[in-house]
């Protein structure tokens, strides 16, 4: 079985596109949260997601703050105004999307977590030692994350953890135990603004690792259209 690992679309249907062409077939899709908040389509991308066949998706920080399950004051001033534009977008079918994710599945022996198995909705792993404190939390032998937007492997042997940042278009065997992050497709954080996902085998335990690039001045253009804040606009441009 493989499936397309995705996380932190953030409302880029034109990245999303790119995603699911350069992928091609797949068996099943997860997608690790924070489908919409940033961007300017959250209802475009709900609808193409809903579209997909064998979809699991989980609940981010940004769904739960746009459906009001979560309050804006662990948002920055620009990712609250974001949001608050979000909340007049969504529309009713969109909303009853976002509500029913959750934050945390488990799935063909691997768990997925938005943000980390202990705190699937707000822990950021960026470091060996938050990491290494999750595989604690979860019982398999891999946890896919998303949230932090940026493509890195979390690898436990023995006592210690190391981390790896995957080569772009590369297919690595995973070892277990580990913690995998396919990064953003609608806002990389790596410096790198093409669009980031993998494909796991689940009878290899592959993990191909792919970047697609995509029509990001369009994308910017419907942002300020839409008066979304100028950060959000200009950081898809260098992808930080
Ligand atoms: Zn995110």
């Amino acid at each position: 079985m493989r499936a397309l690992v995705l996380s932190d679309i953030h409302a880029n249907a034109a990245a999303l596109d790119s995603v699911l062409e350069q992928a091609g077939p797949v068996d099943s899709v997860w997608c690790l949260g924070d489908v919409v908040g940033y961007g300017p389509d959250p209802n475009r991308v709900i609808s193409r997601l809903q579209g997909l066949s064998n979809l699991v998706c989980l609940q981010g920080n940004h769904d739960a703050a746009a459906i009001g399950e979560l309050g804006l004051e662990g948002f920055n001033l620009e990712a609250r105004t974001s949001i608050e534009w979000l909340r007049d977008e969504l529309s009713q079918e969109s909303y009853e999307f976002l509500r029913q994710l959750q934050p945390r599945a488990e799935i063909s022996g691997v768990t997925l977590a938005h943000a980390s198995p202990r705190q699937p909705v707000l822990e950021y792993l960026l470091d060996v030692y938050s990491a290494g404190e999750n595989f604690d939390h979860f019982d398999g032998p891999f946890c896919f994350v998303g949230h932090t937007h940026i493509p890195v492997l979390f690898q436990q042997r023995e006592y210690t953890v190391s981390l790896h940042m995957p080569k772009v278009n590369t297919t690595i065997t995973l070892d277990p135990r580990c913690i995998a992050n396919p990064g953003s497709v609608g806002q990389p954080r790596d410096r790198d603004p093409r669009a980031a996902f993998a494909i796991y085998d689940d009878q290899q335990h592959t993990w191909d690792y792919q970047r697609v690039e995509y029509d990001i001045d369009a994308v910017q253009k419907r942002m300020r259209s839409a008066g979304l804040p100028e950060r959000h606009i200009t950081r898809l441009a260098s992808g930080w």
